[in-house]
């Protein structure tokens, strides 16, 4: 059994050490700390230089005691959104909240606090269980940028959970694929009043391919957007420059293609209608595009390893399990992206990214026993 008590006070240290993205040191040598003394070997890997961050991510392996007990892994990230510095807890009843300053931080300090919980049980009590490889992540609220470093060659495990949504007995195991965009459109700057014949309206050229562009939702399973645009400058200038940024997801990596295509191909075909020739010199409207994919998508079937331990699990203890499609990217999209099996299961965390986040201990506590179980059932001994 889960201790509630040492779980709290866990969480407790946990959300009133600061970890705002990029400063999770404090955070990660606490978490190595006490992984280390449960006599797993801990490494931080590089991934915090590499993101100009003050700590790696912190990568556990706490060696199994059941020899032919598959090894499994546990994941949570260790950053938090802002504002989520000197964070005041506050606890009623079983709620706990921030002062309303600040965020409270169980995004996602509940699923690190669990996963250290679940494995002091399991040595406490000696239960049987294959190696456990407890990842704590960094930078996971501005870009998924931890797991995007992480090597996952470093582990040994085929399988494992996210431990980072809000309601307990859902488990996320389809999200979509997302690909970001930034164009750059060159136009040429001319006088607006004496000779806007010699230049090209790089803002006319942006205008004209996103009155053709199909945005919002395209079908049900992709979407588009343009969130961003600026540029230009005096109104007595034609604008030689706009700069715009969009995105789409879709769970269909084929429609995900096809759409981000028709996305840029709007603002060339827009750019090509666009020349000036000054003194024998053609000049051309230009554009420049940025594209990149910002997650993968996460699609586990049911009948998955990983999904069907976690229903095992949760039958076992008499609650429910859901299965469910999840429309933001998490670390999950990542580590799957990457060839290892995986979903993301509820901890209690509500109105995360708001200063109203608050948890409940009872939910805190089920999922603790949820992993418990999953970790148990792993290691294949009735
Ligand atoms: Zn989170």
């Amino acid at each position: 059994m889960i201790n509630q008590e040492r779980l709290y006070d866990l969480l407790l240290d946990l959300i009133t050490t600061d970890s705002h993205s990029r400063q999770e040191r404090e955070v990660a040598l606490k978490l190595k700390a006490a992984m280390e003394a449960l006599g797993a070997n801990v490494e931080i890997d590089g991934a915090g230089e590499a993101v100009g961050g003050n700590s790696g991510n912190v990568i556990c392996h706490l060696p199994a005691n059941h020899p032919s007990a598959p090894p499994i892994f546990l994941a949570a990230h260790m950053d938090t959104v802002t504002p989520g510095e000197k964070v005041k807890p506050l606890l009623e009843g079983t709620i706990l909240r921030s002062d309303g300053t600040t965020i409270l931080g169980g995004d996602d300090k509940s699923g690190c606090a669990i996963i250290v919980e679940v494995c002091r049980v399991i040595e406490e009590e000696n239960l049987p269980h294959g190696e456990i490889e407890a990842v704590f992540t960094i930078c996971e609220e501005v870009g998924l940028l931890g797991s995007k470093y992480l090597d996952v060659k470093s582990l040994h495990s085929k399988y494992g959970l996210v431990l980072d949504s809000d309601d307990v007995g859902f488990l996320f195991t389809q999200a979509p694929a997302a690909d970001h965009m930034e164009w750059t459109i060159y136009g040429l700057a001319a006088h607006a009043g004496m000779a806007p014949e010699k230049g090209i309206n790089a803002i006319q050229v942006a205008g004209e391919a996103l009155a053709k562009m199909k945005l919002g939702k395209i079908d049900n399973e992709t979407t588009a957007n343009i969130g961003f645009i600026v540029g230009g400058g005096p109104t007595n200038v034609v604008p030689n420059k706009v700069v715009l940024k969009g995105e789409a997801r879709s769970l269909n990596d084929a429609k995900l293609e096809a759409q981000t295509r028709h996305m840029d191909e709007c603002f060339r075909e827009a750019a090509a209608k666009y020349v000036v020739e000054l003194e024998g010199v053609k000049h051309y409207a230009r554009v420049e595009s940025h594209i990149v994919r910002q997650f993968d998508r996460l699609n586990l079937q049911e009948d998955a390893p990983i999904v069907q331990l976690v229903i095992k699990a949760v039958q076992n203890l008499n609650l429910k399990v859901e299965t469910r499609m999840m429309l933001g990217g998490c670390d999950a999209n990542v580590i799957s992206g990457k060839g290892l099996e995986c979903a993301n299961l509820g901890t209690g965390m509500q109105a995360i990214h708001t200063v109203s986040e608050w948890l409940d201990l009872r939910d805190l506590y089920r999922s603790a026993n949820i992993v418990l179980e999953i970790v148990r059932l792993n290691a294949g001994v009735a």
